[in-house]
Parts: C-alpha cells; structure tokens; sequence
C-alpha cells in the first residue's frame, strides 16, 4: 500500500535513527500513514509526534512485542512478534512494556555472560553505550553489532548463526508472555494486534498455519503482508489463512535503518483485491 508504513524501527530499539529523523524520512519518502514499532517500548512516540503534527503525514503508535505461543500436543513454546497498533488507551499496554522491558534487561546481561567464555570477551559495556546506558533497550541487534566491533566476527549476521541465534550457546529465549494474554492487552488499550512477518519464525508450513488459527482464535486483527522476496507459494498461502480466518492485513517495511540497509522505509508489499487493510479501521 503506497504511503503506508506500519512497521519501522527507531533507535529507541534497534533501529539507527532517531524518532524525529525517521518521521522525516517518511516524510521525504511520501508517506502519510506512519507507524512506529519499536521492541517493546513506545517511548519514541513523543519525539517522534513533535515532528508529525505539523506535517502532512498521521503518526500511528505503536510497538512490536515479544510473546510465545506453544503447541498443545508438543507443549513447546514459540516466540513470536505481536504489532500492537493504534492505542486509544496506552495505560495497560504500557504496564506489559514494562514488563517486557525488565525481561530484555536481564536476558542482555544473560547473553553477555554466556558470551564471555566463548568468544573471551564481555560486550556488555560495548552494548551499553549503544543504548545511552538503558538496558532495557537491548536488543540481539546490538549484541551482534558490539561482536562485530569487537572483531569477534565478520557481520552481525554471522553473530546470530555463530551465538546468539535459537540453538546456540549464548541463545538467551525472550521469557515474554502468552499470545492470548498480549491481544488481551492490546485490545484493552483500544489497539489493534498484528502478527508480525508470519514467515519469518523458522516455522514449518503447518506451524505457520496453525499459529495464524490460533491468532485469529485469541482474536488477533490482522496479519502482515509477507513482503514480495518470499516465494509465491508462502505468499498464497497466507492469503488463504487471511480470508479463511476473516482477517485483515497490515503493510510495514520492518525498516531497521542502517542497521538492515537493505530493508528500505516504505517498501511494502501490495494488497490483494478483497483485503482489508488495517489502517482503514484507524480512528
Ligand atoms: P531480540 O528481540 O532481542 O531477540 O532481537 C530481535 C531482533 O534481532 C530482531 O528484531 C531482528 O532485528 C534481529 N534478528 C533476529 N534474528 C536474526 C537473525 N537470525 N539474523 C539477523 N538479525 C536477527
Ligand atoms: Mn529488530
Ligand atoms: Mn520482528
Ligand atoms: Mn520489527
């Protein structure tokens, strides 16, 4: 959808820049429906809102959270990425950010821990002066970007397939809460709930669906759009999960600034005809 972006990052997580620069990059980028999504924290949306609202685009809160989901027959858990947007309300919403914030915190200095005996080093202080000293900012984006400046690896990416990422010894799970438990929340703030990017967990095809049915049981609003470098097929098939569920979409870029260069702002995929997007039930 042209002008919408309901999915960005500012470097009140792990994105480059700050809230009031991604406005104007949106701005610069033509669009009028903006989100911004960062890892469970809105505290971007006040800097961000003093550069919107004297301009021609319409600033949307926001935030990407963090929860589980499990299997019943398996009992394992999943994490998976909640968009929350729209809150009328952000009390309640705020109250499980704080959560989630305490829980990032300590899962940072957790991760730094088991990195030390594997790569000889502590980051943590490395990690700290990327967040200003808040710790509870940290996400494995910084982790992988202290590694790198540290000459333990490469590029960020070799971090997460060496450490960091599910199965790896300094893999530290997002101890975050129940998916029912998170729409339950967004839905008192007045917000709308997204499950995020549906094919990016490393799920087979029939975890994906399963977990779109349980999305859409627990009273989920809308699924992101996989964007276009998915495979055709994936991206059917999450078409038919959409109208067989009576869901609607959302569109974001996942902009991560310099920290993903290739994802650019804006860039998101195109709606099918007969989809609703979610930006049209926006107040
Ligand atoms: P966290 O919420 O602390 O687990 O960090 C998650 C963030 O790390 C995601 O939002 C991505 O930006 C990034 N990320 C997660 N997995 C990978 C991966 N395999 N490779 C590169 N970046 C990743
Ligand atoms: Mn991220
Ligand atoms: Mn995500
Ligand atoms: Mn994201």
């Amino acid at each position: 959808m042209q002008g919408v972006d309901l999915h960005t990052h500012s470097n009140i997580s792990d994105g480059t820049l700050s809230p009031a620069e991604l406005v104007a990059a949106a701005l610069e980028k033509g669009i009028h429906t903006l989100a911004l999504t960062d890892h469970d924290s809105m505290d971007g949306l006040i800097q961000a809102e003093q550069i919107a609202k004297s301009q021609p685009i319409r600033l949307i809160s926001g935030a990407e959270i963090s929860c589980q989901w499990a299997r019943p027959a398996t009992r394992k858990s999943y994490g998976v990425h909640i968009v929350a947007l729209n809150m009328q309300n952000p009390e309640p919403l705020q109250q499980l950010l704080a959560q989630q914030q305490k829980i990032r915190a300590e899962r940072a200095r957790q991760i730094c821990n088991l990195l030390i005996p594997l790569t000889g080093q502590d980051i943590y202080a490395d990690v700290m002066v990327q967040v200003d000293g808040q710790a509870d900012r940290i996400t494995r984006t910084h982790i992988a970007r202290a590694l790198v400046e540290k000459g333990v690896v490469a590029r960020p990416q070799q971090a997460f397939d060496k450490y960091i990422k599910e199965g790896k010894k300094a893999y530290v799970k997002f101890d975050g809460p129940g998916l029912a438990e998170t729409i339950a929340v967004i839905h008192q703030s007045q917000g709308f709930a997204v499950l995020a990017h549906p094919t990016r967990y490393d799920l087979s095809a029939t975890n994906v669906r399963y977990l779109i049915e349980l999305f859409a049981g627990h009273g989920g609003d809308a699924i992101e759009l996989p964007p276009a470098t998915e495979p055709a097929s994936t991206r059917q098939m999450v078409d038919r999960m959409i109208a067989q569920f009576n869901l609607k979409v959302s569109v974001g870029s996942d902009f991560h600034g310099e920290n993903m260069p290739w994802i650019k702002l804006g860039n998101v995929p195109k709606v099918h005809e007969g989809q609703a997007g979610i930006w049209e039930s926006f107040q």
